[in-house]
This record gives C-alpha cells, sequence and structure tokens, in this order.
C-alpha cells in the first residue's frame, strides 16, 4: 500500500490590503495550499517593472510583481481576478498571462471571473481543487465573504483607535495580532468568536477619547484605497495626525454588489447608491470607480464628514475623469476634498506636506463652523466680525 499522501496544490493570490486572509481560507477549505506572496515593496515593483509594459498603471506593476515573488517561492499556480472592464482592468488577465507566457510560466497562470458572480467562483474553486461536492464549494466562498466582512468591521474599530492611540504605532501592534485571530479560523462557526477576540485585542490600546478627532472619507481607484504600499500608508499618516478614517470602497462592498445573490442582500449596495448619488454629475459607469468615487463625494458631504480624499495610480483614466468632475460638484458640495495622484515616483516628503496643509485646512473649517454654531442672533454682528477677522 502506497502511504505517501498526494501534495496539495499551491495557489497564490495578488495582494490587495487584508483580502489574502479570505483567500488563503477558502484555498484551504478546499484542500489547497495557498502561497502568501511577500507583502508589497519596492522589490515587487522593481521585479514587475522590468516585464510590465511602459506607462501601464500602478496595480499592473504590483499584482505581477506579487506573481512573480510567489513563483519564486514555489507556487505552481497565480491566480488572476480578471473583469471586462471598460478600462486597462480589462487588458490585464491576457497582458499579464503573456508576460508569463514569454518566461516561461504561462501553466502557472489560472484565472478567475469575479464578475460572473458566485457562479464564477463556484466554478474556479471547483475545477482548481477538483472537488465534486458542492458543499465543500460552498462552505469554502461562504468562510471567504464572512471574513472580508469581520476584516472591514476590524478596520474600521482600528481606525478609531489608531486616531486616538497615546502611544503612536500601539494600535497597530494590537490591531496585526488581531489579524493573525482571523487568518487562523478554520470554520465559519468560529469566525464570531474570533472576532470578539480581535476587538478586545485592538481595544487594548490605550487612548484619549477627548481627543479632537477628524473624520476623513477615503475614496478612488479600489486597489490603490485598499493597498498601504501603493498608498504611501496614507491611512497610518492621518491617524497620526489625529484623523479617523473611513474607506468608502471596501472589498466586502464589493463582493455584496458581485458576489452575495440578491435575496441574501440587506439595504441598498454600494453600486445602488453610486448609481442613485452620482446622478446629476456622472450619468453612467465609464469604468473603475469613477462612478463609485463621485457618489462618494456627495454622500461624504450629505453625512457631514470633515473631507475626503481621493487617490487614483497616475494615467489612471476613469479616476483622471472623476477629478475633472469634482469642480462641478463644488455648487451643491462644500466638503473639502483632496485628491491625490500615485506612482512609484511619488516623494514622501511632497506627500506628507499635503496632507497636513488638508487636516488644517479641515481643522480650521471645524473650529469656523463650530464657531458659526455658537453665534446666537443677538450677538450675530459680532460674531461675524470674528469670522471675517479669522478667515
Ligand atoms: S481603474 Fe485605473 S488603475 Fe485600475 S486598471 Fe483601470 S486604468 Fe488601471
Amino acid at each position: 500500500m502506497n502511504s505517501e499522501k498526494k501534495k496539495p496544490i499551491k495557489v497564490a493570490f495578488p495582494h490587495m490590503g487584508n483580502v489574502y486572509i479570505a483567500w488563503a481560507s477558502a484555498l484551504r477549505k478546499m484542500g489547497i495550499e495557498p502561497v502568501v506572496p511577500p507583502r508589497s515593496s519596492k522589490k515587487t515593483l522593481e521585479l514587475a517593472s522590468i516585464h510590465s509594459p511602459d506607462s501601464i498603471c500602478l496595480p499592473y506593476k504590483l499584482v505581477l510583481g506579487n506573481f512573480l515573488q510567489a513563483i519564486q517561492d514555489g507556487t505552481d499556480y497565480v491566480a488572476m481576478i480578471s473583469s471586462p472592464g471598460i478600462c486597462r482592468l480589462g487588458e490585464y488577465g491576457q497582458s499579464i498571462k503573456n508576460i508569463l507566457k514569454d518566461m516561461g510560466f504561462e501553466n502557472k497562470y489560472v484565472e478567475l471571473q469575479l464578475y460572473d458572480g458566485f457562479k464564477g467562483m463556484y466554478k474556479f474553486l471547483k475545477e482548481l481543487s477538483g472537488v465534486k461536492n458542492p458543499l465543500t464549494v460552498i462552505r469554502a466562498i461562504n468562510i471567504a465573504v464572512r471574513k472580508m466582512f469581520v476584516l472591514d468591521r476590524i478596520e474600521n474599530i482600528f481606525s478609531y483607535y489608531r486616531a486616538r492611540e497615546i502611544t503612536v504605532g500601539t494600535a497597530e501592534k494590537h490591531y496585526k495580532q488581531a489579524l493573525k485571530y482571523i487568518y487562523d479560523v478554520e470554520k465559519t462557526s468560529q469566525l464570531k468568536k474570533a472576532e470578539k477576540k480581535a476587538i478586545q485585542e485592538i481595544k487594548k490600546t490605550e487612548i484619549d477619547e477627548k481627543r479632537d478627532v477628524l473624520n476623513v472619507d477615503i475614496t478612488g481607484e479600489i486597489f490603490l484605497v485598499q493597498d498601504s504600499f501603493s498608498n504611501q500608508s496614507i491611512e497610518k499618516e492621518l491617524g497620526r495626525m489625529g484623523v479617523q478614517i473611513r474607506r468608502s470602497l471596501t472589498v466586502s462592498g464589493f463582493l455584496k454588489d458581485a458576489i452575495i445573490p440578491k435575496i441574501f442582500k440587506k439595504g441598498e449596495t454600494h453600486l445602488e447608491r453610486a448609481n442613485r448619488m452620482a446622478k446629476p454629475y456622472l450619468m453612467r459607469d465609464i469604468g473603475g470607480d469613477a462612478l463609485e468615487s463621485v457618489s462618494d463625494v456627495a454622500f461624504a458631504n450629505e453625512s457631514g464628514t470633515d473631507g475626503i480624499i481621493h487617490v487614483s495610480p497616475f494615467t489612471c483614466m476613469p479616476e483622471i475623469m472623476s477629478q475633472n468632475i469634482f469642480p462641478s460638484m463644488r455648487e451643491n458640495c462644500e466638503i473639502p476634498i483632496l485628491t491625490l495622484i500615485l506612482d512609484e515616483q511619488t516623494g514622501k516628503a511632497g506627500y506628507i506636506t499635503r496632507l497636513e496643509a488638508f487636516v488644517d485646512l479641515m481643522r480650521r473649517r471645524k473650529l469656523y463652523k463650530q464657531k458659526k454654531k455658537n453665534c446666537t442672533v443677538s450677538n450675530t454682528e459680532i460674531c461675524n466680525q470674528a469670522e471675517s477677522k479669522n478667515m
């Protein structure tokens, strides 16, 4: 009798924030060994830049770099999430496949049609693993999707604590530990307990509850919003300045639109909100996350947020369009907007200066609004005089 067990196949996915945690659990459920590439870094970028087309967008290079590093680490397959996209996203899959083919790695490339929704994910996992039991595949999708929602909830709590922490870096230390708790969970039934444990971990951070914190939304191209390497740790920098972040574009929000069947959806999805709120300014999808970005500005304005930051990669056409729409929104939206275009050449010092200036502007605006609110009818004139001196 052959006692040697068949080795599980190894599959790698590209990084995008904490998505690797959800993917790893889905793959493990299917009997596949997940290969998590090293976190994106300069090395990732250098490796990819040699093989990438000129002036291609930053997310492409990082995805390719992740794949090349995973291949170096011995993965059997690299899994590309493909989409029909109006922008270059529609070409990503074929282009990366061609590059890998030229390098002799063609047979390592597999593709997931995520935009085929639940069906696409089901087919992908089934074919990749060879597992025929539909229940196993459904369980794998279920745990991945649920983990993504948990991760996004934890992210919000982390953001609250980071903006108020007394010692810089403590919230992040606890957050990293919290992520480990979620990563290790194997069963959906254990997820609630792990989420509680993760939240308790973050709550260990010593904070100043009374700190005057600003609330800022972040929108733009989804990869950049999620990926701390390409957005130059924008959330960490803002947290240090006492800013609590709310990501307008989340992976769980995307999954709610793309994967979760309609009957299980509660409330308005992000895409539905985008279609509703972008309307006066942008009438249809023009690719990427432009529709969402425009609507997120209108939403942030309506919800009284202190400001909104729009991040996009250099040469990203859909986001160039949305940035050009923002000025015309100023008629109805008084919220401060900061637009940041990023690529591998973006210098950190100038970038931080822009963030600091924006935070300063939001603080003065908040103060001005508070003062105005405190002015009673009888002292309106005095207040107006004070305002004109201040502003
Ligand atoms: S949305 Fe922008 S960055 Fe993303 S693939 Fe399209 S062009 Fe590139």
